[in-house]
Order: structure tokens, then C-alpha cells, then sequence
């Protein structure tokens, strides 16, 4: 499948058309953003792990039941996946206390939650990605009561699958942000789930394996990504 026109340039991919209407090829770039893209980098070779480590994750969790958007990787930059109209709604999913919760709430990071923490932000960078629930984006008419429903309950069986294949490669799930789309009548998990967008802590050095490299200034961002690519490979690929 070849591509077409560029549809959407985003911070991390490109999406192109294709000739069948039902289908775009997703280009994932080495650029990276933070703080809704307030600071920008580069970190080598990121585009090539993310669509690798999405795909495979992505073909795990179909595996499972899951419905996702992906058709097949194409190259190592270049994935088929199906079009869909995107949910402008990201679901968090939380494991261990980390980030803008820790920050919000006044505590330290890294106490384990007895069982996960789901939030709803709206996906708009000039709002700051506000968080919401449930009542304000069936209000707003971003998703039905049904469709909010099914991307909560489809985001903790993520979950289960992903924190289940992460301990077994010596990697705690800290948390992750997913997307959801609507492609005829069906809710499907679309964009990606990669190191930009989890929070993986090796389980016993504790070092961060993520995009907290690059948002902290850790350095080794290249690193972090290829080891979390070679772990994964080694478990599905
Ligand atoms: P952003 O838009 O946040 O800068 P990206 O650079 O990753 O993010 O761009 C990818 C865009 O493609 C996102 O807006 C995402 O919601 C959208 N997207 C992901 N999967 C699909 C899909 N299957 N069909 C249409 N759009 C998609
Ligand atoms: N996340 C993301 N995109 C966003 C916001 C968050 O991928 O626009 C991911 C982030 O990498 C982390 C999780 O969602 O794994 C929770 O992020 P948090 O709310 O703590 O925000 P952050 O402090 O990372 O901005």
C-alpha cells in the first residue's frame, strides 16, 4: 500500500491517505515534544521503536480480544492502520503514583495504587489537555455514554495485558495515556502505545525506560528506547 496525500502532521507521526478510503499509513518521526510542545528534541531513531513496540503490543492485545486499528506494519517507520473518527478524549491509566497526579496531589512518586486509577483528559494542547470525566465529554458530544463506557472498560483490560507482559520483561507499568476512535459502529484503541506515551521503570535499578528521560533531562533517551524495544522483541517478536 502506497502513500497519498498527507492528511495530519501531529508532534510524533504523519498520517497519509491511501487508496482505500477506509485505510491511512501512520509515519512515525524522531521528533519529540513535551509540555504541549513547549520543548521539542530529537531522539534518534524513536520513530522506528514506537512503531515497532505499538505494533507489537497492538498485535498482543487483538491476541487478547482487544480491537485495535492496526492492518500491518509496512516498514519500520510506516504502519497500515484502519481511518477512524478519533475520540478527542486520551484515558490514563494508573498503576503507581507518577507525574501530574503525584505533582496535583503533593506526594511523592512511585506508591503502588491497590488497584488502577482511570482519568479522562480532553486532547487539546492550546487548553493544556484539561482533565474531564465522563459527564463533560458526553455533554460536549466528544463520545456516547456507550463509547465512554467501552474505552474505560477496553483501557483496563490494556492494562491487565500490558502490566502482565511489562513484569515478565522486568518492567514495572507505571502508567500509559490511550486513544480510542470510532470506525463504523465499533470502538477501536488507534495511535499508539510506546515509550512516549507509558511510564516503564525497570524493576530493579528503577531507572525510567521513557519519554521522563527527555522531559527531565535524564539524557540516554536513545538508550532507554532500544532497551525497551529488545525487551519486548525478546518476549513477542
Ligand atoms: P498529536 O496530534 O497529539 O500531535 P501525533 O503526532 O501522534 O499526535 O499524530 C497522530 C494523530 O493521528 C493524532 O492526532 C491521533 O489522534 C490520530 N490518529 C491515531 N490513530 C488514528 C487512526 N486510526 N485514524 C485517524 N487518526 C488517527
Ligand atoms: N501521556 C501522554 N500524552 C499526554 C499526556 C500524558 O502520552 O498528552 C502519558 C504520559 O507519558 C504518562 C501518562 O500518560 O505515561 C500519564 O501522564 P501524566 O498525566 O502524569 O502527565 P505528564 O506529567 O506526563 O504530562
Amino acid at each position: 500500500m502506497e502513500r497519498g496525500e498527507m492528511l495530519y502532521e501531529g508532534k510524533a507521526k504523519q498520517i497519509y491517505a491511501t487508496k482505500d478510503p477506509g485505510l491511512v499509513i501512520m509515519t512515525y518521526k524522531d521528533e519529540a515534544t513535551a509540555f504541549d510542545g513547549a520543548k521539542k528534541g530529537i531522539i534518534k531513531n524513536k520513530g522506528i521503536v514506537n512503531n515497532r513496540v505499538s505494533c507489537l503490543l497492538f498485535k498482543l492485545l487483538e491476541s487478547r480480544g482487544i480491537a485495535t486499528h492496526l492492518v500491518e506494519q509496512i516498514d519500520d517507520r510506516n504502519v497500515l492502520v484502519r481511518k477512524m473518527r478519533m475520540v478527542p478524549v486520551e484515558v490514563v491509566v494508573r498503576n503507581v503514583m507518577a507525574g501530574s497526579l503525584a505533582k496535583r496531589l503533593g506526594r511523592e512518586e512511585g506508591e503502588p495504587f491497590s488497584s488502577p486509577i482511570v482519568e479522562l483528559y480532553y486532547k487539546n494542547d492550546d487548553l493544556h489537555d484539561p482533565m474531564i470525566n465522563e459527564y463533560h465529554a458526553q455533554e460536549m458530544g466528544w463520545a456516547t455514554r456507550d463509547e465512554l463506557e467501552q474505552m474505560i472498560a477496553k483501557g483496563l483490560q490494556v492494562n491487565e495485558v500490558l502490566k502482565e507482559l511489562f513484569d515478565s520483561i522486568g518492567i514495572i507499568l507505571v502508567d500509559f495515556k490511550i486513544e480510542f476512535g470510532v470506525a463504523g459502529n465499533e470502538v477501536l484503541l488507534g495511535d499508539e502505545i510506546s515509550p512516549d506515551s507509558c511510564r516503564l521503570w525497570d524493576k530493579v535499578s528503577m531507572e525510567k525506560l521513557d519519554k521522563d528521560r527527555f522531559r527531565r533531562d535524564l539524557g540516554k533517551e536513545e538508550e532507554a528506547y532500544q532497551e525497551v524495544v529488545r525487551r519486548i522483541e525478546g518476549a513477542l517478536g
